[in-house]
This record gives C-alpha cells, sequence and structure tokens, in this order.
C-alpha cells in the first residue's frame, strides 16, 4: 500500500484558494449547493455505470445523500453513495484545475472589487467554495471500481494537502468540512435544512439529515408529463407560489432546440396585483439538471409575464450563473425568447379550446397583456390575437378578439375601429357611434386609457389600420340612404352652412381648432372630434393628467 504524500495544489488552484480563503462573501451558504450537487453528480454516474457496468463495489448500498451536523465540535459533514474517486482521481479532480478559461476566471476574481464566487462553478472549481466556511477540509472517498482502496484528502487550503490510504470506507465520499469561527452557523440543522431547501430541494436523490428525507418535493419538471398526476402539478404548484389553491392554468413542455429546455409553467388563480398587492415580483426560478441556479430569477421571462409561476431547467445554462450576469447573458435573452413564444402560444391554444375560461384568465390578467402590447416592441404583433373587448355587436361583459372582429367584417370596410369610454352605456350614448350604427359597422369598445396606448401602439392588425372612432378622418364607406340627408337637409331649409361654422368658431375660439361640416352624424347635431392622428382623446386625457 501506499504512504502518505503531501502534494501541492496546482500553481492556479493555491491562486484560487487564496481568494476564497481571504475573502469576504455574501452569499457563502451557496458552498452546500456546490458539495450536494458533486455528491448528485456522483450518484448520477454510479446510476449510470449500474447500466454499463458488470460490477460496482457495494452494489446494495442505496443512492442517497447523507448531511450531518455536529453542533459542539462546529463540522458539517456530506455523504453520498456515488462514483468515488480513486486516489489518481483525488489529484486530478480536488489538486488542478482541468477546465479552459479558469486563468481568465481567476483574473476577474482577483481584479473584482466585490467578488462573486458564484461564478466559481462554472470553470469547474465549486468544490473549492467549501474553503469560503471551513478551516480545513476531508475528503474521504472509495471508488465504485471493485478492488479500489479508500482514500483520504485533507486541506486546510494553503498550499499543499495530503492524501493517505484508508481502510474500512465504503463506496462513495464524504466530506467532512471543519467549519471556520465565524461560520459556525452552517453546523446547525435548521440552516442547512433551509439552504438545502433553497437549492437542492430538487436534487433527484433523498438528501437525508437525522434520519429524515429534507427536500420533499420532486423535480417533477423533467418528468415524462402522461406520468404526472394533478395533485402532483397542484402540490409542486403550491410549493414553489407559495400558493394554497391550484393554478389557473399549467404550461409544462420540454424544447431540445434552440435550447434544451424543461419548464414548468403556472398562471394562479388570482392577479394580487389587482388587490393592490403591489406589483408582483418574478416568479420563476432557473435550474440546471435539477440544481437550482436561481430563485425567482429577473430577466427570464418579460417583465409583463411576472404573474407567471414556475421552473425552467436548462442544462446549456452554466451552473452558478451569477446574478448580475443572468441579466445581459445572451443564453438567458434566447431562453427568455423560447420561453415568452411557448408561453404565449399556450394562451392561444388555452383560447381557442375554452373561450370561457380564457375569458375568466382574461379578466384578472388580461391587463398584463396590455402592459406587454403597449410597451414590448418585440412581442406586441404575437400578443395582438390574445387581447380581448367588448364591441358593439358583443354582448355585454362578452369579449371579441381581433380575429373575431376581420372574420364578420363587411368586404368594403377599409379599417378596424375602436372607441374609449369607461362603460357600454356612455360609449352608447355618445354621438361617436352614429356613423358606425347607420353603416352596421362593428366599432371595440375600450374601457381603460392603456387600451388606446395598446392599440396605438399595435397600429395594425393581420394589413388592417386600427382606427380610433373619435379620429377626424374616418374613411367610412358610403351609405346609400345617406343622399337626403345632411348637407343636403342643411341645404333644403336655406341654411348658409358656410356662415354657422364661422359663427360658431367664433363662438368657441381657442377651445377648439376648426369647426366643420360632416357627414358621420346621423341624430345628433354636434360632435366633438380628435384632429391629432397620434393621439385618441382618452389618451390625451392621461397626458394632461400626467402633465398637471
Ligand atoms: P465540477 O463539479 O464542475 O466538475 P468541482 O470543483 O465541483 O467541479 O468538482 C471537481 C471534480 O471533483 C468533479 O468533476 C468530480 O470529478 C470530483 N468530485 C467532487 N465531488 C465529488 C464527489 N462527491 N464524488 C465524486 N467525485 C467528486
Ligand atoms: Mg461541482
Amino acid at each position: 500500500a501506499k504512504q502518505q504524500q503531501t502534494l501541492e495544489f496546482q500553481a492556479e488552484v493555491k491562486q484560487l484558494l487564496n481568494i476564497v480563503i481571504n475573502s469576504l462573501y455574501t452569499d457563502r451558504e451557496i458552498f452546500l449547493r456546490e458539495l450536494v450537487s458533486n455528491a448528485a453528480d456522483a450518484l448520477e454516474k454510479l446510476r449510470y455505470r449500474t447500466i454499463t457496468d458488470k460490477e460496482v463495489a457495494d452494489p446494495d448500498l442505496p443512492l442517497e445523500i447523507t448531511i450531518e451536523v455536529n453542533e459542539q465540535d462546529k463540522t458539517l459533514t456530506i455523504s453520498d453513495t456515488g462514483i468515488g474517486m480513486t486516489r489518481d482521481e483525488l489529484v486530478e479532480n480536488l489538486g488542478t484545475i482541468a477546465r479552459s478559461g479558469s486563468r481568465a476566471f481567476l483574473q476577474q476574481l482577483a481584479e473584482a472589487e466585490q467578488k462573486d464566487l458564484n461564478l466559481i462553478g462554472q470553470f469547474g472549481v465549486g468544490f473549492y467554495s467549501a474553503f469560503m466556511v471551513a478551516r480545513r477540509v476531508q475528503v474521504l472517498t472509495r471508488s465504485f471500481v471493485p478492488g479500489e482502496e479508500g482514500c483520504q484528502w485533507v486541506s486546510d487550503g494553503v498550499g499543499s494537502y495530503t492524501i493517505d490510504q484508508t481502510r474500512g470506507l465504503s463506496r462513495g465520499t464524504k466530506i467532512i468540512l471543519e467549519l471556520k469561527d465565524d461560520a459556525g452557523e452552517f453546523a446547525s440543522p435548521d440552516a442547512i435544512k433551509r439552504i438545502i431547501k433553497r437549492y437542492s430541494n430538487f436534487v433527484p436523490f433523498p438528501i437525508i439529515m437525522g434520519g429524515e428525507k429534507i427536500n420533499t418535493v420532486q423535480a417533477i419538471w423533467v418528468r415524462n408529463k402522461n406520468e404526472i398526476k394533478d395533485e402532483e402539478y397542484t402540490e409542486f404548484y403550491k410549493f414553489i407560489a407559495n400558493a394554497y389553491d391550484e393554478p389557473f392554468y399549467r404550461l409544462h413542455f420540454t424544447a431540445d432546440a434552440p435550447l434544451a429546455i424543461n419548464a414548468l409553467l403556472f398562471v394562479p388563480q388570482e392577479n394580487l396585483e389587482r388587490f393592490g398587492f403591489g406589483k408582483i415580483e418574478p416568479g420563476v426560478s432557473l435550474y440546471c439538471r435539477k440544481v437550482m441556479l436561481q430563485q425567482n430569477a429577473e430577466g427570464l421571462l418579460p417583465e409583463w409575464l411576472r404573474f407567471v409561476k414556475g421552473v425552467v431547467d436548462s442544462e446549456d445554462i452554466p451552473i452558478n450563473i451569477s446574478r448580475e450576469t443572468m441579466q445581459d447573458s445572451a443564453l438567458v435573452a434566447r431562453l427568455r425568447k423560447v420561453l415568452t413564444g411557448r408561453f404565449l402560444k399556450f394562451l392561444g391554444e388555452q383560447a381557442k379550446a375554452d373561450p370561457d375560461k380564457y375569458s375568466e384568465f382574461w379578466k384578472k390578467f388580461g391587463i398584463f397583456l396590455k402592459e406587454g402590447a403597449a410597451s414590448d416592441y418585440a412581442y406586441s404583433k404575437d400578443i395582438a390575437p390574445l387581447l380581448r373587448f367588448e364591441s358593439s355587436k358583443s354582448e355585454p361583459g362578452k369579449y371579441i378578439s381581433l380575429d373575431d372582429y376581420l372574420a364578420r367584417m363587411p368586404e368594403k370596410q377599409k379599417h378596424l375601429y375602436y372607441i374609449n369610454g369607461p362603460t357600454r352605456e356612455i360609449i352608447e350614448a355618445g354621438p361617436y357611434l352614429e356613423a358606425f350604427k347607420v353603416r352596421d359597422l362593428e366599432v371595440i369598445y375600450t374601457h381603460e386609457p392603456v387600451d388606446d396606448f395598446v392599440l396605438t401602439n399595435l397600429a395594425e392588425y393581420k394589413d388592417k389600420k386600427l382606427v380610433s372612432a373619435d379620429q377626424a378622418e374616418l374613411d367610412l364607406p358610403e351609405v346609400e340612404e345617406d343622399k337626403d340627408a345632411g348637407a343636403d337637409a342643411a341645404r333644403v331649409e336655406g341654411l348658409d352652412l358656410k356662415n354657422l361654422l364661422a359663427f360658431m368658431k367664433q363662438a368657441l375660439g381657442d377651445r377648439v381648432s376648426e369647426v366643420r361640416e360632416s357627414k358621420r352624424l346621423v341624430d345628433s347635431p354636434a360632435v366633438l372630434i380628435n384632429m391629432d392622428d397620434g393621439m385618441t382623446s382618452s389618451m390625451q386625457r392621461v397626458m394632461q393628467a400626467l402633465h398637471k
């Protein structure tokens, strides 16, 4: 048997450890995520080996992770029954940095004022994060290869480590952390439970502490849809959304291209913003192979989809992507694009399959889609078919889509028309609709000022212009029986229209920019119209309110 050896860390490792040991970090608890994810990787590899290799050591050991704490001695032990390491593998894996790019990472870390160790795992050096909290780390490990001896690796992270042979080990790896004085909190079972729940709750192997499994909820998003019961989905939703009810909608999907994605998204029953709870925070968390990278990550979905809850798992996202990197990462932008597109498509499918349920969704969450359509140029076209409105041809309280409108619109009609007013009654009592009523043209009713921003921003739908019914130039189709109305009638009564208009303009002064003859009115003697092409009157009211 080989005796004890003392070996120098590779220069890069020394440099890295120097930074890890001597810097202050706010997110030190991520070391546990790193060690648990290493344990899970080792178990995953072992599981694979049991399929491909004929023999593994200790075949009857259950595949699990065990955590022990000793509050007295301030130690924390993480054990797994995974693949283990041979002596050579120990030297290779825990003494050198194998991955390329580590130098750049080190440089970045060395220069950064605020050192973000979240990046550490990106370069295959997550293990060393243990030295953030431990003054001494001991690794006891035995390879799954039958006949391999057990080994002990010990280091204080300064310059070198020792390796020795150890008897009596079973398959797998045990990592013992002797905690630093200021890291005693990590010997508390409650703290460990909290951290495990936060980062490693969905690790696909049981994590046992004090004889109990502490990761309770399974990573159901990676399972086959057909094998998951509704109750399981609901339980999972309640867990991630801190909810007590069932989700309103759920979308579970897998994609391979352009990114490998497993996503499980939920729409809650209620929109809490409606009840004055303030702006909803993002509710979708990012995972890589069931290990959480970021809880409720910003930027995974556009802001206007902030009501969506769920998880996204992508093995294409490097583990330990930092919060800062997350926001402007090109990968995340691609992820956001795929997720948003798929979610909007899903809403379209739901609207078709069950229009009543979609109406209900629309009542609660439509405001978010309007926000998107009014503000997010990248998606307004995709959102447009999902918009719902009341109209002169819808029953009160029922909705139509722009496609419904197009489908029944007469051929000679050129544009889509809409009019804003606080209620259906007020709109229908006003003079603007007359010209449309006699021509049997449908007018979309919008009740909130944001609607006009949405429709103005869209500007057109399927090549038809969206036109506010209070605009000056309506360009309506001719009405046959119109011949003897309007100007003709005025002439019959011998009224000098030109003088009347001039008189009215004089009387009204600056309050109007022009008084002109109109063919749009049927019963009303006069109507106020909007001369500004860019803004509808309700938008003007909003702007005026803002400038007061
Ligand atoms: P990464 O996990 O990204 O490879 P780490 O620094 O976390 O980087 O770990 C380095 C290597 O050490 C791993 O790739 C693995 O080969 C080995 N290793 C770490 N922990 C374990 C473990 N619990 N069981 C087996 N091998 C491990
Ligand atoms: Mg790792």
